[in-house]
């Protein structure tokens, strides 16, 4: 059988059924990817970033203003900033600075020198504008050692800095970590609420814990997602709140500006849904992708709202 027999159609698994989807019914969170360039290399990164990667170029100011215009105008709630690392965008500050006049804002970053070194302009932002701006760091386990391993030596401890700033300066933060194997959930979250003791972050501060998503384009074997499935085991409710179905991305591939179904998906074009945002929630999202699974299966969602 060939890959693409085992994978299947975008309408249908390699057995015939047709794939679940979701039908998304409102825009509440407007997600924009900065692209595919950081500072760090990380061999476990679903967006594949490093500081020479291109699959995802970086969005100027005037290349999102429509797109918030247009999310504004269908009742938006957020925008949300994803990487690569943010704080390398060059408009990163004009951008946050022009959505954070109309709605809060979230920026996803790995809290070291890039974010240090725009966190005097972030400051500014704060008393100039209605709405706040709010950070999620990247810590991916409570062990330094492990969170080093993964993302080089010296950035357990930046990131933390990073972190203490932000919270001294009175920004919201919350914390992405990743899930380990068999691990006991209270425990490591225990271990990051001493570490945010010992840092003088609140130790309620959120902690958003993720699966391992695999680098952009692998192939792993998960069980396919039917119609039947959608509703055999999901609730309206529960089909209401996955990502796709009230957000949205925004990519720049070469010199357009594409609308993917949400922030898991962008290494599979059959995800783009349009050129704007009104064309793009017409579109039924087929639950193709393998990090779907982790959405149906365990309610995955880069979402805090
Ligand atoms: S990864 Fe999750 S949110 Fe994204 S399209 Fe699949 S089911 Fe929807």
């Amino acid at each position: 059988m060939s890959i693409a027999e085992q994978l299947g159609s975008w309408t249908h698994t390699p057995l015939g059924d047709e794939r679940g989807y979701i039908q998304p019914h409102s825009l509440k969170e407007l997600w924009f990817h900065t692209g595919t360039k950081c500072n760090l290399e990380c061999s476990f990164c679903l967006e594949g970033s490093s500081p020479s990667d291109k699959r995802l170029l970086t969005p100027k100011l005037e290349e999102v203003i429509p797109f918030i215009d247009e999310a504004l105008s269908m009742g938006v709630e957020q925008f949300s900033f994803t990487g690569g690392e943010p704080f390398l965008a060059k408009d990163i500050v004009e951008i946050l600075d022009y959505a954070s006049k109309f709605k809060p804002c979230l920026v996803l970053t790995n809290g070291t020198e890039p974010l240090l070194k725009r966190l005097d302009a972030l400051i500014a932002l704060q008393s100039k504008n209605q709405h706040p701006v709010s950070f999620r760091i990247s810590i991916d386990s409570p062990n330094e050692k492990e969170h080093d391993q993964g993302r080089g030596t010296g950035n357990f401890a930046k990131a933390f800095i990073g972190m203490r700033k932000l919270h001294q300066h009175g920004f919201s933060v919350s914390l992405a970590r990743h899930i380990a194997n068999n691990e006991n959930q209270p425990e490591v979250d225990q271990q990051y609420r001493n570490l945010f003791s010992l840092n003088g972050i609140p130790p309620q501060t959120h902690i958003v814990a993720f699966p391992d998503f695999l680098p952009p384009g692998s192939l792993p074997s998960v069980p396919h997602i039917t119609t039947h499935c959608m509703t055999a085991y999901q609730t309206e409710q529960q089909r209401e709140n996955y990502m796709c179905a009230s957000s949205k991305m925004i990519i720049k591939k070469g010199t357009e500006m594409q609308v993917y179904a949400c922030t898991l998906v962008d290494d599979d074009p059959d995800y783009f849904m349009g050129n704007t945002l009104s064309e793009s929630m017409q579109q039924k999202v087929n639950l193709k992708h393998h990090r779907c699974y982790s959405c149906f299966a365990h309610g995955a969602s880069c979402s805090e709202m």
